[in-house]
């Protein structure tokens, strides 16, 4: 049973949508992609800038690259209160529900961007009470609420 669609987000371009409503805890869909090997992700240009939105760390060997058309979940978008997390369980990468999701709703997570310089870069458009205004990882927005008082 499918639990998304795909529709045009506020937030950016495409997003994946709740077709149903989804308990918390529920595998919604698998981050499909590549495996490659840390060393290969490490000296690859293509992920050399500093925010590797697709890639994730699956073990000390193996990072997992989900930049392809067919990994319908990076379509998933950043939010600052977002209702899904992803890990990894094996070689595989899962999005889960990490709240009670309502039928309607945008499904969006952390994409765990670390606090630098160049956050500016990356400007948030989730539109929740919680947002800063840039993708910065929870644990680092802190920072950016200083600042701005
Ligand atoms: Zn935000």
């Amino acid at each position: 049973m499918k639990l998304y669609k795909i529709k045009k987000s506020k937030i950016d371009k495409n997003g994946l949508y709740a077709v149903r409503d989804i308990r918390k805890g529920t595998k919604i869909i698998e981050y499909k992609g590549k495996l490659i090997s840390v060393r290969q992700s490490e000296i690859d240009p293509k992920f050399d800038n500093g925010k590797a939105i697709y890639l994730f760390k699956i073990n000390k060997k193996y990072d997992l690259d989900g930049d392809f058309k067919f990994n319908t979940a990076r379509l998933i978008n950043h939010s600052c209160d977002p209702n899904c997390e992803v890990f990894g369980s094996g070689h595989k990468v899962w999005v889960y529900a990490m709240k009670n999701i309502k039928k309607g709703d945008e499904l969006s997570y952390d994409y765990g961007f670390s606090y630098d310089d160049d956050y500016k870069n990356y400007p948030c458009k989730c539109g929740t009470n919680k947002c800063v205004g840039y993708i910065v990882r929870e644990g680092s927005r802190w920072r950016i609420k200083n600042k701005k008082k």
